[in-house]
């Protein structure tokens, strides 16, 4: 990297090669998502096949919803999802992270993915869905916990406070919505927050877009966290890199 004239394409390489492992840090599978038409096997075995080293799991996390019930139908199903994607994980070789994907009763537009958690808090956490993000973040959440508001920028969302959250997914390239990357992206600079990437995927096809790429691959969620916070990480859009 000491050559300053190095092309953007051979920069490109040279950094995929300090930073070799993809991961994917917002996914979705079904029956939890009801959203989401995948898997959760069948998520994991497609992120394996598109070269990916780790996928995060950020099924949606929601209280009172009508799809999921009551808050013993909710974590079951989440905890099930969870479990089949690991146990497809370890026998593709491929790492699978537990993140949630959190929305709180008042502001019921917005979501948080949230990484750093066990699976035994789920009812906690539940509980937690039913105040406010302020609540969560002062009494519960831990400090080495992430906590990232997702696509801040879509129809509906609500900016909050950013001393709440860790990070910004300021690059969220579901091909459903229109997230105005670029003003998330300004807005995460002026916040001085660090900013992520995710394909927010729900859909089979869309699988490979945008990836986390990082120098070592993260052993578990703890790992996991700690290289976000350190920003020891690069971000891929369509085969580019964004530094
Ligand atoms: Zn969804
Ligand atoms: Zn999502």
């Amino acid at each position: 990297m000491s050559d300053i004239m190095l092309s953007p394409k051979k920069a490109t390489e040279e950094f995929k090669n300090l930073y070799p492992y993809r991961l994917e840090l917002h996914a979705h599978s079904s029956p939890a998502s009801g959203c989401s038409e995948v898997p959760a096997d069948e998520l994991v075995r497609v992120f394996k096949e598109a070269g990916y080293d780790g996928i995060a799991l950020t099924n949606h996390f929601i209280a009172n919803s009508d799809y999921t019930g009551s808050k013993e139908n909710t974590i079951e199903m989440f905890k099930k999802d969870i479990y089949l994607a690991q146990e497809t994980g370890d026998k593709l070789g491929i790492k699978v992270y537990a993140g949630a994907e959190l929305r709180f009763h008042n502001h019921s537009n917005n979501d948080y993915l949230f990484f750093g958690y066990t699976l035994d808090e789920l009812p906690d956490i539940f509980d937690y869905l039913n105040t406010d993000l302020e609540t969560f973040v002062k009494e519960y959440k831990k400090e080495s916990s992430l906590l990232i508001q997702a696509h801040p920028f879509r129809n509906n969302m609500i900016r909050m406070n950013s001393d709440l959250l860790d990070a910004i997914e300021a690059f969220n390239v579901h091909q459903n919505h229109n997230s105005r990357v670029a003003v998330a992206a300004k807005y995460a600079a002026a916040e001085g927050k660090i900013m992520t990437v995710g394909s927010d995927y729900h859909h089979p096809g869309f699988e490979g877009i945008s990836a986390t790429r990082t120098k070592t691959l993260p052993k578990d969620e703890s790992e996991l966290i700690s290289i976000i916070k350190n920003e020891d990480f690069i971000m891929e859009i369509g085969g580019r890199i964004l530094l």
